[in-house]
């Protein structure tokens, strides 16, 4: 099979890596890509959400499967667009249909569909600019902290937590009254706050049939101790350590086996991925939000712990035919450590040399912000290489990915030296 992925981050080049691996992947080709698939992989110029150009690109290099990275295209419509098109039809897409991916798309939509399928999730209600007074009685209704969201995609900046009442009905206000999030923050979510710890789990479905993948757990904070400014994430440890086999039955009994049956009712497709965040409240788990696609740096994680071969299981996807497939996963843990651009989740500066790559031993370097210029690895994100170690529990794990991330050199690079203290 010819194999195009899209997408550009460290999720992707984990994507690359494993599918470069299968017997079955003939040529295999990345759009955009970085650095590190450049090396494993063809690399090819385009915006993921030029469905035309994707088309292209698809028909010129005889492309079989298209393995969608992030949620935008997904959001977007692209499995729909290649179905309704005859020359694409054949073509297997991994992602959910674009009402699969509203799922991710509208958080007012997730909670009806957790609502009409008994799933487990926060109390809430839903407002817009013509209900702001009734959203800031409903906030008075609740106790602090309040969780508020943009219903819309804001690039994972969409959720404030406040503390103070006044300022959470501020907030409400700016988002509704003055479009904070633009387009994004039309719907407004209020929920009840959850306070527990959180976990993610990952389902590969065919819209039927469904398999469990490893748990991960991910550090979204830029600084130690888990303070200061959200990030697309800075690191991450698979299995969740607190994820025993009790929980893990409740959150398939009363999470996945339902929103998979919510999708077989509503006679959606769906083929890949469901991440589903979860806080753990107590004993039990609540579901705080779907995405429709992997996470990152979760996958950095997650896929390295296959063992099963990732093509033949995702083809099993696209056919339908998920129940037959088999799916081992390598019983020691795996750690990401995401080093980043100093600076970053604000300004930081890009075109920085990155050095030592070549010296890490016994751990895989996963690309994400990297390109290459004149022969050199420079940085060109503000996440730049996350370093994916095994070890026989998550804390040898990370002794390797530390070991390893030293040898790593670019002006002003920071990573959290703290992952997995919280677990110990
Ligand atoms: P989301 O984008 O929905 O995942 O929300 C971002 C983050 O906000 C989550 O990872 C949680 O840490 C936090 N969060 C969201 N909803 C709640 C809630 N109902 N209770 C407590 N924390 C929440």
């Amino acid at each position: 099979m010819n194999i195009l992925v899209l997408g550009s981050g460290g999720r992707e080049h984990t994507f690359t890596y494993k599918i470069a691996q299968s017997e079955q992947c003939e040529k295999l080709y990345v759009a955009p890509g970085n650095a590190g698939t450049s090396e494993i992989a063809e690399n090819i110029p385009l915006s993921v959400t030029d469905f035309e150009a994707v088309k292209q690109t698809v028909l010129e290099k005889d492309i079989h499967m298209v393995v969608v990275g992030p949620e935008d295209p997904l959001v977007e419509g692209i499995y729909d667009f290649f179905q309704q098109d005859s020359a694409l039809k054949n073509v297997k897409v991994i992602g959910p249909s674009k009402k699969g991916a509203l799922l991710e798309g509208s958080k007012e939509r997730a909670k009806e569909f957790m609502a009409m399928y008994n799933i487990p999730t926060a109390a809430y209600e839903s407002f817009t600019v013509k209900s702001v007074e009734a959203g800031k009685k409903f906030l008075e209704t609740l106790k602090a902290p309040y969780v508020l969201k943009a219903d819309g995609l804001a690039a994972g900046k969409g959720v404030l937590i406040l503390d103070n009442l006044e300022e959470a009905k501020q907030e409400l206000e700016n988002m509704l009254t003055n479009e904070k999030f633009g387009e994004a923050s039309k719907t407004v979510v209020i929920e009840e706050f959850l306070d527990g710890i959180e976990l993610s789990v990952f389902v590969l479905t065919d819209g039927k049939n469904y398999k469990i993948l490893p748990t991960a757990k991910d550090y979204k904070r830029i600084g130690e101790g888990d303070t200061g400014l959200n990030t697309g994430g800075m690191g991450a440890i698979s299995p969740v350590p607190f994820a025993n086999e009790e929980l893990m039955q409740k959150i398939e009994d009363r999470i996945v086996k339902p929103t998979i049956n919510g999708l077989q009712q509503e006679n959606i497709e769906y083929k890949g991925f469901v991440f589903i965040g979860l806080i753990k409240v107590e004993d039990n788990p609540y579901v705080i939000e779907y995405n429709v696609r992997m996470g990152d740096p979760e996958t950095e994680v997650v896929l390295p712990r296959i063992k099963t071969d990732l093509v033949a299981l995702l083809d099993k996807v696209a056919e339908g035919k998920l129940d037959e497939a088999s799916l081992e996963i390598d019983e020691r843990a795996a750690t990401t450590v995401m080093t980043v651009s100093g600076g970053y989740p604000e300004a930081y500066e890009k075109g920085k040399e990155i050095t030592g790559i070549e010296n890490i031993k016994d751990s895989i370097v996963f690309h994400a912000g990297t390109k290459e210029e004149n022969g050199k690895v420079v940085t060109n994100g503000g996440r730049v290489i996350a370093i994916t170690s095994f070890g026989e529990d998550y804390n040898k794990a990370l002794k390797k990915s530390y070991q390893n991330v030293e040898k790593l050199h670019f002006d002003k690079m920071y990573y959290r030296k703290d992952l997995g203290k919280d677990l110990n």
